[in-house]
């Protein structure tokens, strides 16, 4: 492929060592155009070679590269002087886009409580966005608890002072208070020690839920909520942890709230009897979870799982942040993947398509019963509600909903033909190929780990940390079809192509990876590699 695309661009001063990989795999390329679903190199020769894009700006493009309707429209607010950035006004374009969302989160939900919007740029800062509100929420529901335990503590404490109610045995004994003592300084212990207990509850930091393959993006917070260690744990003092859940082990969720859970302590009095009373203690700020995980491996979250997740999270009063940074915008043929699985969340994180492909744009919904309006003031983007990306994301969801939702029809007819299509590369190869997976146009295919392969070149890429790039720099230069592997799982290419693919571009997929097949049978992990030439 050097030879398709050659050209000099000076020293790589710009994330040199990713341009190395790159160069490894084969995919150091540079793409010059891009049309529906294709992006073009410049040939050796200076002509354009077309490559059929499943990677899809990963998952950004489902509209297709360059749609015309939304090209023309950028074209055209920008020729009218769009007052693209004017903060702290009035965006009629971003109340009109919350409302739109809202319309259609309505009637794939079947509620009518509204959703907050907050907009934002990027995928990994509505995630930001999304925690930093739940724990805002958090620490008012903390201190409204506090608040009222205070009260019960108060009207202890002038009962026991005008001697209507004494500290009874049972609770000195159980919190060992100094033995002969006046119930006066018998309740100046308690609450001492109810003080202390109090706050080392409190003192903790928030705990996070996410799902073991999760990825929540890759910012100071969200990275600890995301699963893959080489991408987190160098970051872990930053930020707040997350406990992760086994995907198949739901059971997990009553372990982990058996081992973290807390309670704050307060007083009553009953009968003339100061008692102790015990409240939770909200220490899960909120659980994350991707209906479709996208960069773990395309692994598709279960109904049953999902009604255990929501099940668990109303029972500790646990915010439920649904992540569809990926799998949203109509990919798998609704608006959110989650309505699918009948998954409700308190809150949904969207970006990708929202911006049509040429705009950076997400925005993190919240529930009207969870939001709190402070949020806005210490909150804020330079960029984010700009009129620019809006009025692009008004115009993605038009064309997602136009024609009675004709694209969510398309993103289901096109994924069922790449499906099958992997189903039957899988069916005859299933010594290679472990599973597919996906929904809609958000498919991953999965080989078995090739590191026992009798094929020292293939046992080569698999120990390399890069097989699906590998796989991927082969597929580019033999077939002209651009793919990559999920981030957190390499043995997975992902397939997001936009709902322009052909029939065509998905024969020629298919025969690429039978291609690929061939050759992991054959043990050719050079020609793979491309370190020998395709035969
Ligand atoms: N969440 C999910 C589910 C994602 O797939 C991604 C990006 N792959 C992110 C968050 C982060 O988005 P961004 O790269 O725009 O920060």
């Amino acid at each position: 492929m050097d030879t398709l695309n050659s050209a000099a661009d000076g020293p790589e001063l710009a994330e040199p060592y990713l341009r190395e990989v790159l160069g490894m795999a084969g995919l150091a390329v540079e793409y010059v155009r891009a049309e529906a679903n294709t992006l073009f190199l410049r040939g050796a020769d200076g002509g354009e070679i077309p490559i059929a894009d499943f990677a899809g700006g990963y998952g950004s493009v489902l509209l297709g590269h360059n749609h015309p309707e939304i090209n023309r429209l950028a074209g055209e607010l920008l020729d009218a002087g769009t007052p693209v950035h004017a903060q702290f006004s009035r965006h009629p374009y971003a109340n009109r886009l919350a409302a739109e969302l809202n319309r259609i989160v309505h009637r794939e939900l079947g509620v009518d409580e509204p959703y907050f919007a907050i907009f934002a740029n990027t995928g990994a800062e509505a995630v930001e966005a999304a925690v930093k509100h739940a724990e805002m929420d958090r620490g008012m529901r903390i201190a409204a608890l506090r608040e009222e335990l205070e009260r019960g503590t108060d009207a202890a404490r002038a009962a026991v002072a005008a001697g209507t109610a004494t500290v009874p045995g049972r609770v000195r004994g159980r919190f060992g208070l100094t033995a002969g003592q006046s119930d006066a300084a018998a309740l100046d212990e308690l609450t001492d020690r109810i003080a202390r207990d109090n706050t080392a509850q409190t003192e903790r930091p928030p705990l996070f839920l996410s799902l073991e393959g999760g990825f929540h993006g890759k910012l100071g917070t969200s990275v600890q909520l995301t699963h893959n260690e080489a991408y987190r744990v160098p970051f872990r003092s930053l930020a707040a942890q997350a406990r992760f859940v086994p995907r198949d082990r739901p059971e997990a969720l009553k372990e982990i709230h058996a081992e973290e859970r807390g309670v704050l302590l307060g007083l009553t009095v009953t009968d003339g009897q100061v008692d102790v009373v015990e409240r939770a203690f909200p220490v899960f700020c909120a659980f994350l979870v991707e209906p479709v995980q996208g960069e773990g491996g395309i692994q598709v979250l279960t109904a049953e799982f999902a009604a255990e997740i929501q099940r668990f999270c109303a029972e500790i009063d646990c915010p439920v942040v649904i992540d569809e940074i990926q799998s949203g915008m109509g990919r798998t043929g609704t608006l959110l993947a989650s309505s699918q699985v009948g998954l409700r969340g308190d809150y949904y994180t969207l970006a990708k398509t929202l911006g049509g492909g040429i705009a950076k744009a997400s925005v993190m919904l919240v529930r009207r019963d969870r939001y709190r309006r402070e949020f806005e003031i210490v909150h804020s983007s330079t960029f984010a509600k700009d009129s620019f990306s809006c009025t692009i994301a008004l115009k993605v969801l038009e064309l997602l909903e136009a024609d009675g939702g004709a694209a969510y029809r398309r993103a289901e007819e096109r994924g069922e033909a790449l499906r099958t299509m992997l189903e039957s590369v899988r069916a005859d190869h299933p010594a290679l190929v472990k599973e597919v997976r996906g929904k809609g146009l958000m498919q991953g295919l999965e080989f078995h780990d090739q590191s026992g392969s009798p094929a020292a070149s293939v046992r080569g890429l698999a120990e390399s940390g890069l097989f699906g790039y590998f796989l991927a720099g082969h597929l580019l230069r033999a077939y002209r079809v651009r793919t990559f592997p999920t981030a957190s799982a390499v043995n997975t290419l992902r397939f997001e192509p936009s709902l322009r693919v052909s029939d065509e571009e998905i024969a020629r997929l298919e025969a690429g990876l039978r291609d690929v097949c061939r050759l992991l049978e054959e043990g050719a992990g050079e020609v793979l590699s491309g370190s020998a030439p395709t035969p």
